[in-house]
């Protein structure tokens, strides 16, 4: 497995991301052992979590992917050949049970989760810490619409980012990025950083697959220009594009466990007849629809590392073989035409 610089940090990561959002909910400690295994036999070094996982954040489960992963950490004594990445939330109605429904990006929260996390990570270091989502007012997770109407008080970046350089110096954590953020965001976070000599982000970690494609109007040229990495998230789509639910509708999976607006944005009718056409072109050229959308995302040149999700093993055996596939010119046309007819439909 490929290793490459993350940004500009120093941290050598593997072009494939195990992400964790299931752990802890749809799977049990036992089962993400064996995913875990899996990934780092396979080459995998980079594991993505977050204090509110698993997915879908409840009160009663938080924090249980953090714990998992320390727990295998520990078990196999692996923590110094790992690159781990976590994430502290930022302010939502949808979590009013973390923090008493008070967090934001200021320092006392921010204290709080890196604690939290360091403990359940059983780690004394974060390599990258990550900013979930925004404070301030920007459409994300499956909204693209900015309103002014829905503007509030937030915490200001450089306050953010003088808090995580605190965090550094104490070495808790090693590098910084953001999530869920806009080209604006991705600016002015590193012109407050050169302005005011703050810490410089390595990382933006983004949604990105063949339904959303949104990243390469701006963010794309922002990433090459300033030397940041993206770090894919839900390249399947939530799993839409392995095409399983087309085959069969009620195929269990997180699109038929969860029915929420939280994914509906993956469930429209637009997704579906764009995932048909993926189908089609993958099955014509040999490989499985999920192989095509992932192998578009490994090859892409903004992509550091696509963060894959998968709760059964044999999910991961397909999304890890997929880096050896090469699409040829004629795939990536033909994709580029079906995204032209039906562009960006998860958005
Ligand atoms: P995804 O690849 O779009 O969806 C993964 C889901 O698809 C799996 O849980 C599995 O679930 C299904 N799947 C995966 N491979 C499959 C295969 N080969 N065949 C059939 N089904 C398959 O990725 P994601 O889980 O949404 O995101 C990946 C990671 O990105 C997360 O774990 C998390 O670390 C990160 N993430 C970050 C954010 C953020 O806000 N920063 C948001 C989302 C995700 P089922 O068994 O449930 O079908």
């Amino acid at each position: 497995m490929q290793k490459i610089p993350l940004g500009t940090s120093n941290l050598l990561v593997s072009k494939v991301c195990l992400g964790t959002m299931t752990f802890g909910d749809q799977n049990s400690e036992s089962e993400a052992f064996g995913l875990l295994d899996y990934a780092f036999e396979r080459g995998i070094n980079f594991i993505d979590t977050a204090e509110i996982y698993p997915v879908k954040p409840q009160a009663a489960t938080q924090g249980l992917s953090e714990t998992i992963i320390g727990n295998w950490l520990k078990k196999r004594g692996l923590r110094d050949k790992i690159v781990l990445a976590t994430k502290v939330a930022g302010p939502s109605r949808l979590i009013p049970w973390l923090r008493n429904g008070k967090n934001d990006l200021n320092e006392a929260n921010i204290r709080l989760a890196v604690e939290g996390s360091l403990r359940r990570l059983k780690t004394d270091y974060i390599d990258l810490y990550q900013l979930h989502w925004p404070s301030r007012n920007v459409p994300f997770f499956g909204k693209t619409v900015f309103n002014p109407k829905d503007e509030r008080p937030h915490i200001p970046i450089g306050e953010t980012l003088s808090i995580l350089g605190k965090l550094i110096e104490e070495g808790k954590i090693r590098y910084i990025g953001i999530s869920n953020e806009s080209a604006w965001g991705l600016m002015e976070y590193i012109r407050i950083a050169e302005m005011k000599g703050l810490p410089r982000i390595v990382s933006i970690q983004n949604a990105y697959n063949l339904t959303d494609r949104h990243f390469e109007i701006g963010m794309d040229e922002i990433c090459f220009r300033e030397n940041i990495g993206l770090l894919a998230y839900s390249p399947l789509a939530f799993g839409q594009l392995t095409g399983k639910y087309i085959d069969n509708p009620k195929t269990h999976g997180r699109l038929t466990l969860f029915l929420s607006d939280w994914n509906a944005h993956y469930r429209r009718p637009a997704v579906l007849e764009a995932t048909r056409q993926y189908m089609q072109l993958a099955r014509e050229h040999g490989i499985t629809p999920a192989q095509l959308a992932l192998a578009w995302c490994y090859s892409r040149w903004f992509i550091d590392a696509t963060i894959i999700g998968g709760t059964r093993p044999e999910h991961l055996k397909e999304n890890i073989d997929a880096i050896a596939i090469s699409l040829s010119d004629e795939i990536i046309d033909h994709i580029n035409e079906i995204h032209a007819m039906i562009t960006n439909p998860a958005l």
